[in-house]
């Protein structure tokens, strides 16, 4: 069944595939929920090369159809999983939980992609995909059908780098390595708050890129 989920989201237009069990059900009403399946779609090169020092139209525009493709997808690969006798609960690759809790989702994407092992979380807060580095965007499905991680899971690669904390404009990468206690190495509320100030014009000040743009993981 991996084999006939992983087909169908590639040939939806995923361009990474992975599965996972979850350490616990992420959602309180599905506690059955603990497997996912993490999907990613690849970023176009030259809408990145429109960010220069601040964003661009052209990548809040990118940005928006690249989640509306992975919310396809999830859709798409849940009703699959639904036929096959299970449940399945397909994440928004865009996610907030209201103004009480604005950064957050029901699943964190990067999570369950550093699980399924398709990349690491480096410094930026950014997932970084083995295969593309930090230009892709993600989504999630939530099931109970029972999944097998298929890739062993990579460790933090950013080294002493600290390209992504001098760029960010805002001062919100803190420029350390992510750990799994919970200890922040980036604020979104930071991020979300200079570019309401500087870049409402552009993407209503909701997303940037510049982080992104400079990660030397980055690949074609
Ligand atoms: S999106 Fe822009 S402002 Fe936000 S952390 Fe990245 S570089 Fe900084
Ligand atoms: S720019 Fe450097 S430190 Fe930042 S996420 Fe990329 S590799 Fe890691």
């Amino acid at each position: 069944m991996q084999t006939k989920l992983k087909q169908l989201a590639e040939h939806l237009g995923a361009d990474l595939v992975g599965f996972c069990q979850l350490p616990s059900p992420p959602v309180k009403q599905f506690p059955n929920g603990v497997y996912a399946v993490s999907v990613a779609v690849k970023l176009s090169d030259a809408i990145l090369n429109t960010i220069e020092n601040q964003p661009s139209f052209g990548y809040f525009q990118h940005y928006r159809t690249a989640n509306t493709l992975l919310d396809q997808i999830a859709f798409r690969l849940a009703r699959e999983i639904e036929k096959n006798g299970y449940n399945a609960l397909p994440v928004a690759a865009s996610q907030s939980l209201g103004k009480n809790n604005p950064y957050a989702g029901l699943i964190s994407h990067k999570t369950a992609a550093v699980l399924s092992g398709l990349g690491f979380v480096g410094k930026s807060g950014l997932f970084l995909s083995e295969k593309y580095g930090s230009k892709v965007r993600l989504a999630t499905v939530i099931t109970d059908m029972p999944l097998a991680n298929e890739l062993p899971i990579i460790e933090n690669g950013c080294g002493e780098c600290q390209l992504c904390q001098r760029a960010c404009p805002a001062g919100a990468i803190y420029g350390i390595t992510p750990t799994t206690d919970g200890e922040r190495n980036f604020d979104p509320e930071k991020c979300s708050r200079y570019m309401k100030e500087h870049f409402q014009d552009i993407g209503r000040g909701s997303v940037c890129g510049i982080c992104i743009k400079v990660c030397p993981k980055n690949k074609l």
